[in-house]
């Protein structure tokens, strides 16, 4: 816990956790899913109505034109937290459950589905 807590101030500073990782495609915006914020790769994207792809959303949380869940972003959050595992996969240095959720109500609030 000691070397978590040193290196916490890492996570604090804004979010570009979410965006340093992925130096392949630097000539494209990066995409994150504008309700979870998980990296909209390849294959990952949601579908409209009609079956085309949409461009905001993953498809773990927008599918056939609605959003697979109906819930509040503290909702979300706490749905998010569960996979913090799967997230520290792609992150130098592993958070916690509990920081991985400071980021997220950080961030959040940002996102097209989340913001006022
Ligand atoms: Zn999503």
């Amino acid at each position: 816990m000691q070397f978590l807590a040193k290196n916490n101030r890492n996570y604090s500073t804004k979010n570009n956790v979410y965006k340093t990782t992925d130096k392949t495609n630097h000539n494209m915006e990066p995409k994150f899913c504008q309700s979870c914020g998980m990296p909209l790769t390849e294959g990952m994207f949601g579908t409209n109505a009609d079956g085309s792809r949409n461009e905001d959303y993953c498809l773990y949380c927008y599918k056939d034109g609605a959003f697979t869940k109906d819930c509040t972003m503290d909702e979300m959050i706490d749905f998010c937290a569960q996979f913090v595992d799967e997230v520290n996969k792609n992150m130098p240095k592993p958070m916690t459950k509990e920081e991985y959720k400071q980021m997220m109500r950080q961030y959040f609030p940002q996102l097209k589905r989340w913001k006022k």
